[in-house]
């Protein structure tokens, strides 16, 4: 087994993934050519709209280290990184954008023709440490670039209050006045309520995207999930809307037809935190034992609805909530998560990715594993990896233990 290794993708839409994926970043450049400003932000918060609703174009760079493990490029960003000290400990979605930042960047070879350098930076307190360390670094390497710093409450998901949308809703208002003065282009209030509405449309999308996931056969699977590239860099869109579409389309032809991603469905996997970006042809492995991963916790937390009347509090609670979907919930209600999860995908076995960089996603495992055995009866087995760092994964350990793993499910089920 490689250690890196693509998907097979087998969804007509999946397959257009390189185009959507390349639009993108031809867009940024471009925009930064035209002099549109470009400002770089964490994924998952009400800035996206508001960047797409006043024409200024965001770039993600914690999102680029995924495109960058798809690359093969993260060994070299590491070792950048980690010469200049940071710790083989921390996540590796800063180490890799850290490491590009200050290595490769700018250069020839890169592939996309990397990141156009910020005009902006703009970011929030609340949410995970390292996605907000990401940008304080940023604010050395790229000193010209005009900082947003914006402040939010570390607050759970399940204790947001209405003084902490109130809070957030101001810290909205702050941020339109910032980015009218540094950039000198005024929102128009229209305009973005539009944008919400196409950000809602595709939470929409993707949660009925998830719904036909439940079927049995599944007619996709996590090694098609880079579909939700757009759902991370074109909320607020028509592009993510239409493609998104297609997308449920085909699935909904698939469900209505009994076409499932693999010939012979026997076994249907959960797959507990961050896929391995640098390994997505992972998620193929299962299938020579009939096994499909049909859901994740991950994909999930892109779908964040919301009320369309009032776009400037619906991207307040965006942003207060997409954090804490993932990565800042309690033990209790990340489990109950997984639980309802596994329940509703009707889940034979589940794979629990033990993430060395990514504590957040990874505390608790212990207790969902037990709760997973004692409330649903459903095994489960510890996959030790990293999201970014191949040094982590060791494949003849992972064959090992998911082959036999396979083997115990299928014989429960009695197909063996
Ligand atoms: S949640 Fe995990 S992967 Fe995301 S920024 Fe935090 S440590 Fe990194």
């Amino acid at each position: 087994m490689e250690k890196t290794k693509k998907s097979t993708k087998r969804l007509a839409t999946a397959k257009e993934l390189n185009r959507v994926v390349t639009e993108f970043y031809l867009e940024c450049h471009q925009a930064k050519a035209e002099g549109k400003p470009v400002g770089w932000m964490p994924p998952m918060n009400g800035a996206i709209e508001l960047f797409y609703a006043m024409d200024l174009q965001p770039v993600f760079p914690e999102n680029w280290s995924p495109v960058c493990a798809a690359f093969g490029l993260t060994p070299a960003n590491f070792e950048v990184a980690e010469g200049m000290g940071y710790s083989q400990d921390l996540c590796g979605y800063l180490r890799n954008i850290v490491g590009f930042v200050h290595g490769m960047m700018g250069g020839d070879q890169v592939p996309l023709g990397g990141l156009p350098e910020p005009d902006l930076l703009v970011y929030a307190s609340g949410g995970c440490i390292p996605a907000m360390k990401i940008f304080q670094i940023m604010e050395h390497r790229f000193p010209n670039a005009k900082v947003f710093r914006g402040d939010l409450p570390q607050v759970a998901l399940e204790h947001i209050q209405p003084h902490h949308v109130e809070y957030a809703v101001h810290q909205m208002k702050q941020l339109i006045e910032f980015l009218t003065e540094t950039t000198g282009r005024k929102l128009d209030y229209d305009r973005l309520a539009d944008v919400v509405r196409l950000s809602d449309e595709s939470c929409a999308l993707w949660d009925e995207i998830c719904t036909y996931r439940r079927h049995v056969p599944t007619p996709i699977s996590a090694a098609e999930i880079g579909i939700m590239f757009v759902l991370v860099t074109r909320q607020g869109t028509q592009i993510a809307v239409d493609f998104l579409t297609k997308v449920r389309d085909e699935l909904k032809e698939r469900a209505e037809n009994g076409v499932g991603i693999i010939e012979d469905e026997r076994l249907r996997l959960f797959w507990d935190n961050i896929p391995l970006w640098y390994n997505m042809g992972l998620f193929n492995y299962f299938e020579k034992m009939g096994a499909v991963v049909v859901a994740e916790t991950y994909s999930a937390a892109w779908s964040i609805r919301m009320d369309t009347s009032d776009p400037l509090k619906a991207l307040a609670m965006k942003t207060l909530k997409s954090y804490p979907l993932v990565s800042c919930v309690s033990v209790e209600t990340r489990k109950e998560m997984v639980l309802k999860a596994c329940r509703e995908y009707k889940i034979d076995g589940a794979l629990l990715h033990s993430n060395k960089s990514c504590v957040p996603i990874t505390l608790g495992q212990a207790d969902i594993k037990r709760a997973l055995e004692e409330e649903l009866d459903i095994p489960s087995v510890v996959i030790d990896a990293d999201h970014m760092d191949d040094r982590n994964f060791s494949p003849a350990q992972f064959q090992t233990r998911v082959d036999a793993f396979m083997e115990m499910l299928l014989e429960k089920k009695g197909l063996l």
